[in-house]
């Protein structure tokens, strides 16, 4: 029988304890952990019953600064099979500051901070870069973030050895120079197929936002010369790529060790590294990726941009022209990552090199190529096993000329219902994942990473804010807004993974940041996956922050390039598009479709030939001066007689001719 002091002593230390709770960053609020931008939907979930909510100033503040927002009936998540989740909403709250939430339930602790503000994407962003820095190999890195150092001494600097390249037909002789690159994962290997997509990932980010990218300061990369940070870390890769082509436009799958190495720093791995067989899946995703970065690089480093484009072409030669579909059992003789479908499926990569070589250099050929192989439809799923979306996603946003308009408004279409399908799941799923319930695999929070490069593509082509909204809805589930209420991001937002499978963070006992982990799923291998990772109520469920599950738990570059794209897209400026003409290219169309805004002045070369160009409803034209468009019918319907003269407005959409013969640059 309690005495009545101990009754009270009791009673007392109960209360303490809720006042306690209330001050607990409680897991049951799951949301964004970084923040949300002025203007654009703000979520939380919430698993537990409330009616009413607050936002105060963070750390401590007494007094909400907000109340009007609004509680969803109790929702459930066939995914991970809860129940009662509802969701605060306070949307309208755009006041920019750093914050946290309480609700009418004490029994539910305070949300995690989070800010409001225009630039609150833009050092996850850095952070995701950094996460690329640290996995340069063939030198030594040192970092310093968030109040800790991060280095390894120089790695793998000896050739790579050339024994398995001739796939077993005869014991291959020497060495070939393979330094460089990122490492690719987890591991220390690098492979090309993995590269590829990642290339194309950051250099369409770099495409799309080369204006904000081109200012924004990166950790420990400086400028190099006349090249802006972003792309001198993007070349790190780049050199090691190129070097893993053969003369013959042939190109090696991967660089690996025979197994995988052990839990050591890079520089103590001394494992010989060998050059995998060729194959045409590696040398056409060798084409595209080589082929991106000659365009993009052009005006920076035209040397490196021409080799680039040089080596693209022979690749592409010897892909196309070849009867010959890889080297079958070639990889057999490495037990690390395999990054290849069956050895005939390559049709993807052949798509995607071919719109790279198209977009580069204007080549009918390569057009006719990418026309007659366009997909029937448009995937969501950007993964390293699929680049067709990649592909037409640069067939889609060229601003070049020459397309077939009933192809592109079919593949427009297609698009389009593809970015509502990603929405629609979003909507219907507690945590915003937009990837729909059966897509939980290895990798796919990559993968809900790269749909931000689908949204985008299309806010660019329809100018609807809706597909910017979904782009934010996707790095809120990453950044927290998920059963875990983790942001899945090393170093990143709230309770970030402190245990991945990445070999420098178990060997160096602390988590490197800067990346993204794969993400839940329950298809581990029985045969491998110990018992205490492998038990799981649901897919969804099935993530465990163990350096061991390497299936949820991995780092990878095209995971985290995807996540590069994303947060950019997110970052001050990202919702316009200003065209930038590549020099050194005879450049087709000397004008830029612009909507809604005043047309920027593009500074295109000036070809004199007459483009066909189509528009849609509210964009307009901006002509050079002296070029005369024509509607279809051969009527003239705007005219620029000088530089300084009005700009015609062609307000309405349709197909137009202009004429720009005679002008000069
Ligand atoms: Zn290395």
């Amino acid at each position: 029988m309690l005495s009545k002091k101990t009754l009270f002593a009791t009673l007392f230390a109960v209360c303490a304890l809720s006042t306690v709770q209330a001050q607990t960053v409680d897991r049951r609020i799951r949301m964004n952990t970084v923040g949300f931008l002025p203007g654009f939907p703000k979520q939380a979930t919430v698993a537990a019953d409330f009616t009413k909510f607050w936002i105060y100033e963070a750390p401590n503040g007494k007094t909400s600064v907000y109340s009007g927002g609004t509680v969803s009936e109790p929702m459930n998540n066939p995914d991970t099979k809860e129940d009662g989740l509802r969701i605060a909403d306070f949307s309208d709250f755009d006041k920019p500051g750093r914050y946290y939430i309480l609700t009418d339930n004490t029994n539910i602790g305070r949300s995690p901070d989070f800010t409001v503000g225009g630039d609150v994407f833009t050092e996850p962003l850095r952070a995701a870069m950094l996460g690329f820095y640290l996995w340069r190999c063939g030198t030594a890195v040192s970092a310093y973030y968030d109040k800790k150092t991060y280095s390894h001494e120089v790695c793998h600097t000896k050739d790579g050895s050339l024994k398995y390249y001739t796939a077993g037909r005869s014991d291959g002789v020497g060495t070939k120079n393979g330094v460089g690159g990122w490492h690719d994962a987890g591991d220390y290997n690098k492979y090309i197929v993995n590269s590829g997509v990642t290339a194309a990932l950051l250099l369409k980010a770099w495409e799309h936002f080369w204006h904000i990218l081109e200012n924004t300061p990166l950790i420990s990369v400086p400028k190099s010369g006349t090249l802006p940070a972003y792309l001198t870390e993007v070349k790190w890769n780049l050199d090691w790529v190129r070097k893993m082509q053969f003369d013959d436009g042939r190109v090696s799958h991967k660089l690996s060790t025979l197994n995988f190495g052990g839990e050591v720093m890079p520089d103590k791995e001394s494992e010989t590294q060998y050059y995998a067989p060729w194959n045409t899946i590696a040398s056409a995703s060798f084409a595209g990726q080589t082929a991106i970065a000659a365009r993009i690089y052009a005006p920076y480093d035209k040397a490196f941009a021409d080799g680039c484009l040089a080596q693209a072409e022979r690749s592409y030669r010897t892909v196309m022209d070849t009867s010959l579909v890889g080297v079958g059992n070639s990889l057999a003789f490495f037990n690390t990552g395999t990054y290849k479908e069956q050895i005939e499926d390559d049709g993807d990569k052949r798509l995607w090199a071919a719109a790279e070589m198209w977009e580069t250099t204007g080549e009918p050929e390569y057009l006719r190529y990418t026309e007659d192989h366009l997909p029937k439809t448009v995937g969501t799923h950007i993964t390293w096993g699929d680049v067709n979306t990649v592909a037409v996603l640069t067939y889609l946003n060229s601003r070049r000329g020459g397309r077939d308009p009933e192809k592109v408004r079919r593949m427009r279409e297609e698009l389009v219902s593809a970015a509502d399908g990603l929405i629609d799941n979003a909507k219907a799923h507690s945590y915003a994942r937009n990837l729909g319930s059966d897509s939980y695999y290895w990798g796919a929070n990559g993968t809900v990473a790269g749909t931000a490069y689908i949204l985008h593509s299309v806010y660019l082509q329809t100018g609807d804010p809706k597909y910017r909204h979904a782009i934010q809805d996707v790095a809120a589930h990453l950044l927290g807004r998920n059963c875990y209420g983790r942001s899945f991001v090393t170093g990143v937002g709230g309770n970030p993974p402190q245990n991945p499978h990445d070999r420098t963070s178990t060997a160096s006992r602390t988590p490197w940041p800067g990346r993204l982990i794969g993400g839940p799923h329950s298809d581990k291998d029985s045969t491998k996956a110990p018992a205490d990772i492998r038990q799981c109520a649901t897919p969804a469920t099935c993530w465990f922050d163990d350096t061991r599950d390497y299936w949820t738990n991995e780092v990878a570059i095209n995971w985290n390039a995807a996540l590069v794209y994303a947060l950019a897209a997110l970052t001050p400026g990202a919702d316009t598009y200003p065209a930038r003409p590549y020099p050194g290219q005879t450049v087709e169309t000397e004008l830029s479709v612009k909507r809604g805004a005043a047309p920027a002045k593009n500074g295109f070369k000036r070809t004199g030939t007459a483009r066909v160009v189509k528009i849609w409803d509210g964009d307009r034209l901006d002509i050079p001066a002296g070029a005369k468009a024509y509607g279809l019918d051969g009527k003239l319907i705007a005219h620029k007689k000088s530089a300084d003269g009005k700009t015609p407005a062609v307000g309405r959409k349709g197909v137009y001719l202009i004429k720009t013969d005679g002008l000069k640059d």
